[in-house]
């Protein structure tokens, strides 16, 4: 199946060509038709599938194909908006917008808290066809009266789920009451929640429904390693295998943005160039680091789960994980950032006793149990006991002997560790510990284990 197939109109299939696209993706496939006959779409699918070409292609074509709206003044009018939850993502959205519009006579642009409001009011006085925003500083613009929506055609809703956990919900309210209520709408999502479904319910009309596998999930280029330390030597852990490999673009996750930003320190101070990037951070020293991590002059790029979404950085080689997320589901979408589009990539993780609970439910979830390397120097003390993790007011147990806590009996967070541990996860991973223990020392895959090549594209439509 080729793009021109699909119906796209001939300077959308030149942009394409020229992005190098051969064939659609799977969630193209099913996206660009059903956008193109008009109706609503909930779509399953997240950063990595080409779903930003799979709803941006089409919306381009629709655009295109009828005359600019003008508002009373005679300027173009906001035919299309597109919401993103991050800065990063509303960048890269508006990228795409613009390259695969580029031989159309199309206006777009892009809109974020963290700068100035002025060049954007300019830019929204000269006229666009096509916004791109984070939900804030839209907000902020309509609220000033800058900005008028009220000839929207078009609506998308991207990374929806991320959204809501950052807590979006009552701005994306805010935007759906002021937008018409007749127009196309789109939302895409990697999970299909109940809060998801609630929103669909209230956004969407009779919507077509389409899934795609999860990519990440389905990665089978993914080298995983779990390396035992204790918490306190993690720091000079990671310093040791970054020199020791030659590490030279590693992206390296934190739970916590104050955690991102020690990390970087102390690599800095150990002559490893790494910058840490998240939400505190301004929008000029984001887009340094992202580049410079891209071009190879920074050497770490440590991340927030949240900062990370939406950074599109292809075939990483090295991610570690600093410290494990919470969330198992996180896990599979960081260690998606390496191994991409087929390269070979590695994922390591870093583990502590505090955190065995949150391995034994990314291990659940994956339903393997990874490999487990020991390196001379920094075995971790067997008789170490967990602690509680503090993650901003919460207080989570990661930790699966977590003495003194009640037995793990569950984090603060409605999506905390308990979930492994209400599956009576979080109790294995103890046995596991020292598991493969390579004796010898060394960063050497323990005897007789295989790194876990992620198992190949299931047949699972859902996401998480
Ligand atoms: P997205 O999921 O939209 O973030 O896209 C992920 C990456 O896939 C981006 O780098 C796109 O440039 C790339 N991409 C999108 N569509 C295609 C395609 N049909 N063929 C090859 N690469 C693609």
């Amino acid at each position: 199946m080729s793009f021109a197939s699909l119906g796209l109109a001939e300077p959308l299939l030149r942009a394409v060509a020229e992005a190098g696209y051969v064939a659609p993706t799977p969630i193209q496939l099913q996206a660009i038709p059903a956008v193109l006959t008009g109706g609503d779409l909930l779509a399953g699918a997240q950063t990595g599938t080409g779903k930003t070409a799979g709803f941006t292609l089409p919306l381009l074509h629709r655009l295109a194909a009828a005359p600019a709206a003008l508002d009373k003044s005679g300027r173009r009018a906001i035919r299309a908006l597109i919401l993103t939850p991050t800065r990063e993502l509303a960048a890269q959205v508006e990228e795409s917008v613009r390259f695969y519009g580029k031989y159309l006579p199309l206006r777009s642009m892009v809109m974020f808290g963290g700068v100035g409001m002025v060049p954007q009011i300019e830019a929204l006085q000269r006229g666009v066809d096509i916004l791109v925003a984070t939900p804030g500083r839209l907000l902020d613009h309509h609220q000033q009266r800058n900005l008028d929506l009220s000839q929207v055609q078009y609506f998308v809703l991207d990374e929806a789920d991320r959204m809501l956990d950052m807590g979006f919900i009552h701005d994306i309210r805010r935007v759906l009451a002021i937008l018409p209520p007749q127009k196309q709408s789109l939302l895409f999502s990697a999970t299909f929640s109940d809060d998801i479904k609630a929103l669909a319910e209230r956004l969407l009309n009779r919507p077509q429904v389409i899934e795609v596998a999860r990519r990440n999930a389905t990665a089978d280029t993914i080298d995983q390693f779990v390396y035992p330390v204790d918490r306190d030597r993690k720091k000079d852990l990671l310093v040791h295998l970054i020199d020791s490999k030659q590490w030279n673009q590693v992206l390296v996750f934190t739970r916590m943005k104050h955690a991102a930003n020690r990390l970087a320190e102390h690599l800095n101070k150990h002559g490893i160039t790494a910058m840490a990037i998240h939400g505190n951070k301004s929008q000029g020293a984001r887009t340094r680091a992202l580049s410079d991590f891209k071009s190879g002059d920074l050497r770490v790029l440590v991340a927030t789960d949240i900062a990370a979404r939406g950074i599109d950085i292809d075939q990483l080689p090295h991610v570690v994980n600093y410290e494990l997320p919470n969330v198992p589901e996180d896990y599979v979408h960081r260690i998606g950032r390496t191994g991409r589009a087929g390269a070979e990539g590695e994922a390591l993780s870093l583990v502590c006793v505090d955190e065995e609970g949150f391995l034994a439910s990314i291990e659940k979830m994956i339903k393997r149990t990874l490999p487990r390397v020991t390196v001379q120097g920094y075995e971790p003390d067997p008789h170490a006991t967990a602690q509680p993790i503090q993650m901003g007011r919460r207080v989570l147990y990661g930790g699966a002997r977590n003495e003194g806590s009640g037995g793990g009996g569950g984090g603060g967070s409605g999506r905390g560790p308990s979930q492994g541990q209400r599956g009576g996860g979080g109790g294995q991973s103890a046995g596991n510990r020292h598991h493969g223990h390579a004796g010898g020392g060394g960063a050497k895959p323990a005897a007789g284990s295989r790194p876990y090549r992620a198992a190949p594209r299931g047949k699972s439509g859902h996401e998480r």
